[in-house]
């Protein structure tokens, strides 16, 4: 199988019954841009830009910023690149910026900070944007979003932002696709309002599972509760992608999930328009989808959305998969 997976670098990640299910990658590092791109991914579904950030002494500058992301948005054109504004807090800690919380998953991270520091949003924002000058590939993706008043917010900072820029730089520059993840239980039940305002969504299985099941993503001892096939996070997920289309809005996932052959498959049987994982899970992936109908997949999800038991989706599903190879 080993053998066979790489030769799927230059094949498409497609159906036998001709479905294109475009595959992205996770990345904060610019050691994974030549993996990335020799994995024959379509493009960044996620740029976690906090990577960068964590591993200075302080604050990267506007300038700073603009260098590191031209260098992936560059290299990455013309495939699209999502950059998420920074996500810090919960587990993601910046050492020249402390927050010393009783409940960090609960409290103070990755959008509430930003937008209490908007001077923090805006010089990355403006970084982004003046890293796309001429290339066109830049989106923005804004993470732990609990309602609409702070996807209004960001927008407003967003539009004051390449107001400037477009001012100082001139029109080489494109106003980028802006989406919402979904990573907050509130944005399921709130999927239409929010997929209004902007032009994607993205989901984040890691903190939307966590959340739903109140399983902390990184304590072993509740690690085997942690499980994104639980029926609850399936039935969140379906919710999800149908009132992005009910809004006619793409729909992505770039947690860990997505890496995962067998919820790969559900997840295209659900009707996600895209993919984004870790560089290593690509080729697995892909030999999956190149293994199984959009057809069968959709009647697939459709089933495992009546199993009362996550463990029975796995089975049942990883039961299929290994049947074909
Ligand atoms: C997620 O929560 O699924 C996600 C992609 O974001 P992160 O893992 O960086 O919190
Ligand atoms: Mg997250």
């Amino acid at each position: 199988l080993q053998v066979g997976l790489t030769g799927l670098r230059h094949l498409l990640a497609q159906t036998p019954d001709g479905h294109h299910l475009p595959l992205f990658v996770n990345t904060g590092l610019l050691a994974d841009i030549t993996p990335s791109l020799n994995s024959g991914a379509e493009g960044i579904g996620l740029y976690r830009t906090e990577i960068p950030f964590m591993i200075r002494e302080r604050f990267p500058d506007e300038d700073e910023q603009r260098v590191l992301y031209r260098e992936v948005l560059e290299r990455f054109a013309p495939r699209p690149v999502v950059m998420r504004t920074l996500d810090v807090g919960g587990d993601k800690a910046l050492p020249y910026f402390p927050v010393v919380e009783d409940n960090p998953f609960l409290g103070w991270r990755g959008i509430r900070i930003t937008l209490d520091h908007p001077e923090i949003f805006l010089v990355q924002v403006r970084a982004m944007l003046r890293a796309s000058s001429g290339l066109g590939n830049l989106q923005i993706l804004l993470p732990m979003i609990s309602g609409v008043d702070e996807v209004d917010e960001s927008l407003q900072l967003i539009h004051r932002a390449y107001a400037e820029v477009l001012e100082e730089e001139g029109p080489s520059i494109a106003m980028p696709r802006v989406g919402v993840m979904v990573e907050v239980p509130s944005a399921v039940y709130q999927i239409r309002a929010l997929a209004r305002r902007v032009d994607f969504l993205s989901v984040g299985s890691n903190d939307l599972t966590q959340y739903l099941l109140a399983v902390d993503r990184n304590n072993a001892r509740v690690a085997g509760l942690f499980n994104t096939l639980h029926p609850g996070v399936l039935h969140a997920l379906k919710q999800v992608v149908d009132g992005a289309h009910a809004e006619g809005k793409p729909v992505s996932i770039c947690g860990e999930m997505a890496g995962d052959p067998v919820a790969a498959v559900i997840l295209m049987g659900l009707g996600f328009d895209t993919l984004s994982m870790g560089v290593p899970s690509v080729p697995l992936v892909k030999w999956a989808i190149r293994n199984i109908t959009l057809d069968r997949a959709r009647e697939l999800a459709l089933e495992v959305l009546e199993f009362d038991n996550g463990k029975a989706v796995r089975a049942h599903v990883g039961a299929l998969l290994e049947a074909e190879g």
